[in-house]
């Protein structure tokens, strides 16, 4: 099969496209054949090398993956070849005391589809079948391609995590991001309202046009005291983060007393300062999550089929340019997803 993967780390010129080794289903697994692959952040730490591939190299990013499904391994169940799918990006054993306790996201071998396994830059893909859903017709690959990590995740930060009811302040940072896009939309779906940062100012109609109340452009403007002046000095009840650094630290300060800042991703840098008196003072929380669960997966999709919530795809690449579809994330001129379709 031809795909775009890498054989060392650096920028997006080191994505090659060529021949690379098909995926074989052994027994309980599925190759699916790609329609649609989303990019993510995590796909540029693989890429250059902040968070090397488990596996070693050459490695196939690629975590979002729609397609249909093109052959089954021994053993496997209720999915049959040319069936529409999307596949659910976390691999968890199953049997630690994590997965147990029903917290497989937290799994103790837990990996990712196109992280810890090659992924969706390629024709074929392949998964365990237990993370094939199928795809509602009223999906198309592209649209779906924009949810199972993005959406999903911004969905369980702000639904399981903070439990983000009517008529809070929520702060979504960098809406132009698939996280960012999605959890404005989940946010306004709880009936939350929101205030959203960007990175240049024609992005602010974008953010607004996903039912942002107010936006704030990070690079001109003080996101905190934007946020303060917006709230009547309170604060917003969620924060919803994802940069790190700086931008971590006074997201926390822009929470009101009781607030919670989920901490979704580290795509500037994995460090981050507090003032600790903020944390302790003001009783806040401050939470980790990654990905959610396959039922909050099947919940997102509804929504979508629904018309509630609406994947925002940016710009789709052929699979061979996926060397220019990495630059365009990495030059952060992405509103929403950015996909490549073999
Ligand atoms: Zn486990």
């Amino acid at each position: 099969m031809k795909a775009a993967f890498f054989k060392e780390h650096g920028g997006a010129e080191k994505i090659l496209y060529d021949d690379y080794r098909d995926p074989v289903a052994e027994a309980g697994e599925v190759v699916v054949r790609v329609r649609a692959c989303a990019l993510n952040q995590v796909d540029m730490l693989l890429l250059d090398g902040r968070f090397p591939p488990p596996e070693g190299l050459p490695h196939v990013n690629g975590c979002e993956v729609t397609g249909t499904v093109e052959a089954v391994g021994a053993g496997v169940k209720g999915l049959a070849p040319g069936q529409r799918a999307i596949i659910f990006p976390g691999f968890s054993c199953g049997r630690c005391e994590y997965c147990l306790r029903g917290a497989r996201t937290v799994c103790v071998r837990y990996g990712y589809l196109g992280a810890h396994k090659d992924g969706g830059y390629a024709e074929l893909v392949k998964a365990p079948a237990a993370n094939i859903l199928p795809l509602p017709e009223a999906i198309s690959f592209e649209a779906g391609a924009a949810v199972p990590m993005a959406m999903l995740t911004s969905w369980h930060a702000l639904i399981a995590q903070a439990g983000c009811r009517p008529g809070q302040r929520v702060l979504v940072q960098a809406a132009g991001s698939g996280v960012g896009s999605a959890a404005i939309q989940i946010a306004r779906l709880c009936g939350a309202r929101v205030i959203a940062t960007v990175g240049s100012d024609d992005k602010i109609d974008f953010a607004r046009s996903l039912g942002a109340e107010h936006v704030v452009n990070y690079r001109t403007q003080d996101f905190v005291e934007e946020t303060k002046r917006w709230s009547g000095k309170r604060g917003v009840d969620v924060v919803i983060e994802h940069i790190g650094g700086e931008t971590f630290e006074r997201s926390v300060y822009a929470l009101a007393r009781l607030g919670t800042l989920v901490s979704i991703g580290s795509h500037d840098t994995h460090w981050g300062r507090l003032d600790l008196r903020h944390v302790y003072s003001k009783n806040l929380r401050i939470l980790g999550t990654n990905l959610g669960s396959i039922t909050e997966l099947e919940t997102v999709l509804e929504h979508l089929v629904d018309g509630r919530l609406k994947p925002v795809v940016d710009r789709v690449f052929p699979l061979e340019d996926a060397r220019a579809a990495v630059q365009h994330v990495l030059d952060r001129k992405n509103r929403g997803k950015v996909l490549v379709v073999p």
